[in-house]
C-alpha cells in the first residue's frame, strides 16, 4: 500500500520539537539525549517547546528521568504489548499520539529502531522522512528545517527541506548530536498515556531475543580509538591494533575496507555506514583516508596518522602524521609505551 501525503495541511496548527525517545529494558539509549540536546537549540530558535515520547512498560521511572535534560513535556506511552519493540504496536501508538500533537519537527534516532519506525512513522503521517542527518538547522527567512545529510556516496552533502507537510521528520545518527546537559532542576512536566492497541494489528511477531556477544564495545563513546584499515594487508595486523589499543585503554576501530575483508567484525567500523565517533584521540592505522571514511570520525579532537603513502589524503585532516611501515610504526610505539609503563611501575 502507498502512504498517502498529507495534502493542503495548515503549517500553522503544528508547533513545538518532538524527540522520540529510545529505551531498552528501562535503559534509555544515549541518541535520545543527543537529540534532545539538538532539539533543544531548534526549539529554542523557533521560541517552541521541545518534548519527549518514549514507549515500553513499566518505564515511568526512565521517562522520569529524561526531565532531567531540559524538555518541557515528556509523553511515556505505557502498555504491556509495548514491553518490546514491536514495530506495529510502537509505530501506531506513536503515530497517533503525533497527529494529535502537531508539532512541527520529528527527531529520531538512526538506531535499528529508529530506522524501523522512522519511514513507518512518516507514511502513517503523510509527510516526508530526511534519514541519517548530520546536520539540522532553522532557516530564519521562514523557519524551515534544513536537513543536511550525506548524499551520492558521502561525496556530496544534501540539504533537504519538507516545503508543504508537517512534521518535518530527520532521522539522525547516534554520536553525531551534542548530548544535552543533565540538570538537577525539573521544570518540565510528565504525562502517561495508555495507548488502545489491537492484538489484531500486529504484522511481525518477536518469536526469541538472542543477545549480540561483544556488546561490551562502545565506539561511540570512547575516548580513544586505535583504527586499522586495509594497510595492514591481513586480518593478524588487527593483534597490534588490539594490543596497541589495551596500552592505551582504548577501543578498535576499522575502515570497511578491513571490516568487508573479514579481519573484524562490523561493529568496528567507523565512517558513513558504521559508527560515528569523536574520540579524544583518534588513531588511523594504514587507512586512506576516503570521504566516507572520514564522515565518521574527522571530529575527533586529535588525530594521527600512520601511513607509508606521504600523499594519502587522511594526511590532509590529521593533527600528527607518521609517514612509514605501519607495523614498524605501531611496534615501536608499543615498545614506548611498555618500557615506559615499566619505568613508572619501577619508580
Ligand atoms: C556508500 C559508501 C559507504 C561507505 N561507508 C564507509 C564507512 O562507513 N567506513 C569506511 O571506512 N569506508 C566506507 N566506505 C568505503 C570507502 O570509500 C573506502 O573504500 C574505505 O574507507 C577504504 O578503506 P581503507 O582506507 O582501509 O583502504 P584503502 O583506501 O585501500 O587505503 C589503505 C591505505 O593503507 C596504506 N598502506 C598500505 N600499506 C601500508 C603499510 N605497510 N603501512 C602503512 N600504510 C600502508 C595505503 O597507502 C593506503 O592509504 C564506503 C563507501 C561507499 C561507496
Amino acid at each position: 500500500m502507498r502512504a498517502k501525503v498529507n495534502q493542503n495541511i495548515n503549517l500553522n496548527e503544528y508547533n513545538g520539537v518532538f524527540v522520540i525517545g529510545e529505551q531498552f529494558e528501562g535503559k534509555i539509549h544515549p541518541v535520545t539525549i543527543e537529540l534532545i540536546g539538538e532539539g533543544k537549540k531548534l526549539a529554542k530558535q523557533l521560541k517552541k517547546e521541545i518534548s519527549v515520547i518514549i514507549a515500553g512498560n513499566n518505564i515511568e521511572k526512565s521517562a522520569q528521568n529524561l526531565l532531567n535534560y531540559g524538555v518541557n513535556k515528556v509523553y511515556y506511552l505505557e502498555h504491556i504489548l509495548l514491553t518490546d519493540y514491536i514495530t506495529d504496536f510502537y509505530a501506531n501508538s506513536i503515530a497517533e499520539l503525533l497527529k494529535e500533537k502537531k508539532p512541527e519537527i520529528v527527531l529520531i534516532g538512526a538506531t535499528s529502531i529508529g530506522r524501523d519506525l522512522g519511514p513507518r512513522l512518516s507514511a502513517k503521517l503523510g509527510t516526508g522522512l530526511t534519514a541519517d542527518c548530520t546536520k539540522l538547522e532553522i532557516d530564519e527567512k521562514d523557519n524551515k528545517l534544513l536537513q543536511t545529510r550525506p548524499a551520492f556516496g558521502g561525496n556530496l552533502m544534501a540539504t533537504i527541506i519538507c516545503p508543504k507537510n508537517r512534521p518535518q521528520m530527520s532521522t539522525v545518527r547516534p554520536g553525531v548530536m551534542e548530548k544535552a546537559k543533565y540538570q538537577e532542576v525539573i521544570e518540565g512536566q510528565l504525562e502517561k498515556i495508555t495507548p488502545i492497541i489491537d492484538k489484531k494489528e500486529i504484522r511481525v511477531n518477536l518469536l526469541k531475543k538472542e543477545k549480540q556477544e561483544n556488546t561490551k564495545l562502545n565506539l561511540a563513546d570512547a575516548k580513544i580509538i586505535v583504527a586499522g584499515g586495509r594497510g595492514l594487508k591481513e586480518k593478524k595486523g588487527f593483534e597490534l591494533i588490539e594490543k596497541l589499543a589495551r596500552c592505551l585503554n582504548g577501543e578498535v576501530g576499522a575502515s570497511r575496507a578491513a571490516v568487508d575483508a573479514g579481519w573484524i567484525n562490523y561493529t568496528h567500523q567507523v565512517g558513513q555506514t558504521g559508527t560515528t565517533v569523536h574520540p579524544d584521540l583518534y588513531i588511523a592505522c594504514g587507512i586512506s583516508g576516503a570521504i566516507q571514511h572520514l564522515a565518521g570520525m574527522q571530529e575527533s579532537k586529535y588525530i594521527v596518522a600512520i601511513n607509508k603513502d606521504p600523499n594519502a589524503p587522511i594526511f590532509k585532516i590529521c593533527d600528527f602524521g607518521i609517514v612509514g611501515d605501519v607495523y614498524e610504526v605501531l611496534s615501536t610505539i608499543i615498545k614506548t609505551i611498555e618500557e615506559k609503563k615499566k619505568g613508572e611501575e619501577l619508580q
